[in-house]
């Protein structure tokens, strides 16, 4: 099916996993780009490596930490301002499908100029997109969408990174309905730049009971307001050319009007908002990859050492097959997630930030594979790898560093599981009953029969190609596996799962491999199935398929095993034995 609208709701495929759960019918088959998509995609993609090669200079750009105003400029003209936004208001339209593909370009092409360009539109004005009347988009789009003003996302400061509701910037009622806001928020991209800031701050509400409580409220400020203000622009390690300053806020005077979406619900329009910006992320990983891979291709065949290239060395064909693999792998992640956007999913808050985590990292390590490949010349400036390098670390880090969003996966998605669980009561007699649970099946709970159809063999995937049929089989098991594993994670922990993260851990990191096996088996299922590919296409992708099942499956046993084996144990102690000793604590020379 196209990765087209649907005109229904589409439930979240991994929300499901939690529950043993796969919904075949919305899995496969993968959502393909349909022709007007490819066409777009193409005439865009095309439009950007052209004006990108004709026109950029990354080392410069790194060099000097400043993207040239011409070059913003003409990516503007290219469109490249309001890819999301709607033609009505100056943008191209795209969906979530074409705008990641678009992205993937830019980000790679220059990671700096995909930092300014994402803070701009996947972030910056993304609240007004969401969540603004029409009266503030009418105003505010058209100029956001031509380029003609930048926009920045305003949630980070200086005592609140991960723990974003803990902000502290105050936005105080006056009698004439205005605002008055108050506060400094730190590490803005585009902070200078920009004349649309998307500021997040506490706002006074009642609640039910007459008491006064805080929450958070999200207002458009503009530079030109008395009272705004920014920093220095930071020095950084990588995407160095792209602007990151603090941005501070005194007695600035707001109209109601400015306010984006209910008052007091800034916080969930601030994490909807980082929903999009994390696809944009995966979706930019894998546009790095491919050049990565690129890079790394060219330089093993020119490369001689011993006589020969080193492409034809065992140690260097596993670096190559591997960065291959973790770019077909997030491929397959996130155009499956925003396909299903496209087609009618509205909660994919699961699927965008496994594709952040996987994205990121598996970009980190083939960046990490490529740097080894080109060895020497790597290390020099030279060469762009040590630039590349710098500029990828980032993205573990923000819109949700990569702990935080391994704990929002597990917590999120044992909520549904649990919320059934807590009718249960008895769940020490409900484990009794299953140790035989032919036996018991007529005296079990609803819960408990749900949990005996898992143990007793789970569906294995029907869609899937026969030649997939093992690593089906093996995802099908790991999935029954993965339920079960969360029911227990909750009956042992019950409500004190939320402060062990360590289990959070493990079962993010199962949620995440079982995400990634089901998207590549579904489009690798599509290719195999399409008789316009070549039987060497295919070929290729089947071997890339199958490393990428294999490896996937081992890192999800390792994290189940970790989930109840003693090995977790170790860490909090070893930790504390450091923190006792401010470091490792001893030398070679004292025992
Ligand atoms: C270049 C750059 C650009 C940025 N652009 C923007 C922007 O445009 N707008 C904006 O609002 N912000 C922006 N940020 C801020 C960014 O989103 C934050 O840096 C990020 O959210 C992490 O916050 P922190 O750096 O304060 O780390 P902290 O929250 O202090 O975390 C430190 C470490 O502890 C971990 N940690 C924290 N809490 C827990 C926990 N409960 N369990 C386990 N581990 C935990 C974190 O994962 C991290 O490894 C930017 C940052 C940078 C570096």
């Amino acid at each position: 099916m196209a990765s087209q609208p649907t005109g229904k709701e589409i439930p979240s495929i991994v929300a499901g996993m939690f529950y043993g759960e796969v919904m075949e019918e919305e899995v496969f088959p993968f959502p393909a780009f349909s022709e007007s998509q490819k066409e777009m995609a193409k005439a865009m993609s095309d439009a950007v490596n052209k004006y990108a090669e004709d026109n950029f200079d990354s080392a410069k750009y790194d060099r000097e930490a400043k993207i040239p105003d011409e070059i913003l400029k003409g990516l503007a003209e290219l469109g490249l301002c309001g890819l999301g936004v709607g033609e009505e208001y100056g943008g191209l339209g795209l969906d979530t499908t074409l705008y990641a593909r678009v992205f993937s370009d830019i980000a790679s092409l220059d990671p700096s100029i995909g930092t300014t360009l994402g803070a701009h539109q996947s972030i910056g004005y993304k609240a007004l997109l969401n969540e603004g009347n029409e009266e503030q988009k009418k105003h505010w789009l058209p100029k956001l969408a031509s380029g003609e003003i930048f926009a920045a996302f305003c949630l980070t400061e200086p005592g609140s990174g991960s723990d974003a509701y803990s902000i502290k910037t105050k936005a105080v009622k006056n009698a004439d309905g205005t605002y008055t806001i108050n506060g400094q928020k730190l590490w803005i991209t585009n902070g200078g730049m920009a004349h649309f800031y998307s500021v997040f701050a506490k706002t006074d509400h009642e609640d039910t009971n007459g008491n006064k409580v805080e929450k958070i409220s999200c207002f458009i400020v503009e530079k030109t307001m008395p009272g705004v203000s920014f920093g220095e622009k930071e020095d950084k390690m990588g995407i160095r050319a792209s602007e990151t300053r603090a941005v501070y806020f005194d007695n600035v005077k707001v109209p109601a009007s400015n306010i984006i979406g209910e008052p007091g619900k800034g916080f969930k329009i601030a994490m909807n908002v980082l929903n999009t910006g994390r696809l944009s992320i995966g979706s930019g990983a894998v546009g790095g990859m491919k050049m990565i891979l690129k890079m790394a291709v060219n330089q093993a065949k020119q490369r001689k050492q011993f006589g020969d290239y080193i492409i034809n060395y065992g140690l260097i064909q596993e670096k190559i097959a591997a960065i291959a693999a973790n770019c077909y792998a997030t491929e397959c992640i996130v155009y499956m997630t925003t396909g299903k956007i496209t087609q009618g999913m509205s909660h994919f808050e699961h699927e965008s930030a496994i594709c952040k985590v996987y994205g990121s990292e598996k970009l980190w390590d083939s960046i990490d594979k490529a740097t080894q490949i080109a060895a020497g010349n790597a290390y020099m400036k030279e060469y762009p790898y040590e630039r590349i390098m710098r500029d990828t670390r980032i993205n573990m880090i923000f819109e949700g560093t990569n702990e935080i969003l391994r704990i929002f996966t597990a917590l999120s998605g044992i909520k549904g599981p649990s919320d059934d669980l807590k009718e249960l009561g008895k769940i020490a007699d409900v484990s009794k009953a299953l140790q035989d649970p032919i036996k018991s099946l007529g005296v079990l709970t609803n819960f408990a029969k749900k949990r005996l159809t898992k143990q007793l063999g789970a569906k294995t995937l029907t869609k899937s190609h026969p030649s997939l049929e093992r690593h089906s089989q093996k995802f099908t098991h790991s999935l029954k596996d993965f339920s079960i594993a969360v029911e227990n994670t909750i009956m042992k922990y019950g409500k004190s799962i939320i402060g062990n993260e360590l289990p959070q851990l493990r079962i993010a990191n199962m949620a995440i491999e079982l995400y990634v096996q089901l998207s590549v088996l579904s489009r690798t299922t599509a290719i195999l199935n399409n008789k316009d590919i070549s039987d060497n296409d295919k070929e290729y992708i089947t071997l890339l398929t199958e490393m990428i099942c294999r490896e996937s499956h081992q890192s999800f046993t390792r994290n189940y095993h970790r989930l109840t084996s003693t090995y977790d144990k170790l860490i909090p102690k070893i930790s504390k034995h450091v923190a006792e000793r401010d470091g490792y604590g001893f030398d070679i020379i004292d025992f």
